[in-house]
Formats: C-alpha cells, sequence, structure tokens
C-alpha cells in the first residue's frame, strides 16, 4: 500500500465539557485536523481517536499501523496510562513520526521523547487571543513549504520562552506576539527511528485549525515526521559476522 497511514490522536475533554469550544469545533479539534489530512496527496489513511476510546486510542493494532500520528491534549495528560505514553514513545523510537500540537507540549509521550519539563510561559489574553506572528527561520526547510515568511494569527495565545526543551534539531518557526515576547513555536528533534515536530499554534477556544497555511505546517510536519526506512528495527539485531570476513 503507498501513502501515510495517520493516526490523529485527540484527548477529546474540551469539546465535551465546553460550548465555546463546541461552536468552534463542533467536529472536535482532532475531527478538523482529520478532514483536513484526509484529502491531502500522500496520505492513504486518517483514523480518528480519543482519550476515551477503548485503550486510550493507544492500542497496540492502532501504534503497528501507524506511520505518522498527531497529538493534541490539555486537560487529561495525566489520564494517559504510563504504559501507553511508552507505547508511544518505543513507536517513534522505533520509526513513526510524532507531531505534537499546541498544549501537548505536556503530554507524557512528548515530555518522555524530550527528557526535559517541557514547560513555558503563557497568556490567555482575556480569553480572546492576542496577535501572532509565526516566523519562517528556515525557509529551505520541507516544513515550511508553500508558507509565506510568516503566518499571521489575528488571536492567538500566548505562549513564550523560555521553553524547557532540548536545543530542536531544526527550528522552523519562531513567534513573536502583541505582548511581546517571541517562542520557538515550530521544532523538530530526531529520536531514535524517529522523527517529532512540535508546532504551537492551536488554542481550542480559537478558529487557529481553520486557517489555512496553519493546516499545512501541520500536513508539511506530517509529511518531514514520516518514516523514510522501513521501522521496527531493521538496522537493529545481532550482526556477528565471522572474523575472517571483516579484514
Ligand atoms: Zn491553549
Amino acid at each position: 500500500m503507498s501513502g501515510l497511514r495517520i493516526t490523529v490522536w485527540n484527548e477529546g475533554v474540551h469539546e465535551k465539557i465546553s460550548e465555546k469550544v463546541q461552536k468552534v469545533y463542533p467536529n472536535s479539534i482532532g475531527g478538523q485536523i482529520a478532514q483536513y489530512l484526509e484529502k491531502q496527496p500522500g496520505i492513504a489513511s486518517v483514523r480518528s481517536v480519543q482519550l476515551d476510546d477503548p485503550d486510550q486510542g493507544l492500542s497496540d493494532e492502532i501504534l503497528e499501523n501507524t506511520d505518522v500520528m498527531t497529538w493534541w491534549g490539555h486537560l487529561a495528560h495525566d489520564k494517559v496510562s504510563e504504559e501507553n505514553a511508552e507505547k508511544v514513545q518505543n513507536r517513534v523510537l522505533n520509526g513513526m513520526g510524532l507531531v505534537v500540537l499546541h498544549s501537548g507540549h505536556m503530554s507524557k509521550p512528548f515530555r518522555r521523547l524530550m527528557g526535559t519539563g517541557c514547560m513555558l510561559k503563557w497568556r490567555e489574553w482575556q480569553s480572546e487571543g492576542e496577535r501572532e506572528r509565526v516566523w519562517v527561520v528556515d525557509p529551505a526547510h520541507p516544513i515550511a513549504n508553500g508558507i509565506p515568511e510568516y503566518i499571521e494569527l489575528e488571536r492567538s495565545e500566548m505562549y513564550g520562552e523560555h521553553f524547557d526543551i532540548p536545543q530542536p534539531d531544526q527550528l522552523v518557526f519562531v513567534s513573536w506576539y502583541q505582548g511581546g515576547e517571541v517562542f520557538r513555536s515550530g521544532c523538530c528533534w530526531h529520536r531514535g527511528l524517529g522523527k517529532v515536530f512540535y508546532f504551537s499554534p492551536g488554542h481550542e477556544t480559537l478558529p487557529i485549525y481553520y486557517n489555512e497555511h496553519i493546516l499545512k505546517v501541520i500536513y508539511n510536519g506530517v509529511l518531514w515526521c514520516a518514516p523514510t526506512k522501513p521501522v521496527n528495527g531493521v538496522f537493529r539485531g545481532n550482526f556477528d559476522p565471522p572474523i575472517e570476513k571483516i579484514g
């Protein structure tokens, strides 16, 4: 089969308890992202899962059949079991791509993969947000493909430095906010055979996942994170040639 198998993991808690969020995302935050991704070239399938699904949407069957997972969570990071967080971590180390969105910076899989606290500074300006400019700082990076010099968001939640992450292997976006802060808003890391992309825009009460450029960055991130080699440790194991064959 050609094309990528995507799993959109969505916590799905805000959508159940907040009318405001339901109004912005009647189809859920994950549903909105999935609906966009499934129309993009090179994507074979998009599966939407939520925290309250069987196995928290993270069964072995799902993980083994996912090339790239996107992750949106906020209120219930602690509800994701350690066992499942470890499974996601291990899948990434074995080649699965992971695109972590917005408040997913505090999710268990992301923090495990980073090894740091992952906290940041934030401000939800009268819950209406403030202006953000998401500047492309690496125009030649594949994740910046088709993205203008900067993406302007009229209303966004401020995420600011210091962001407690390891130095990104590649930094693609830096955001500026009306309040004066800056933030490393698009960061790439390699972990084992896998790749991780973090992208910060996407507060639940603001319609950010309808912005065509933001969606395109998520899609580009999925493509960048996609496994480039067969996964599951093809390079590993005991390679033990007789000594005379080496030299
Ligand atoms: Zn938020």
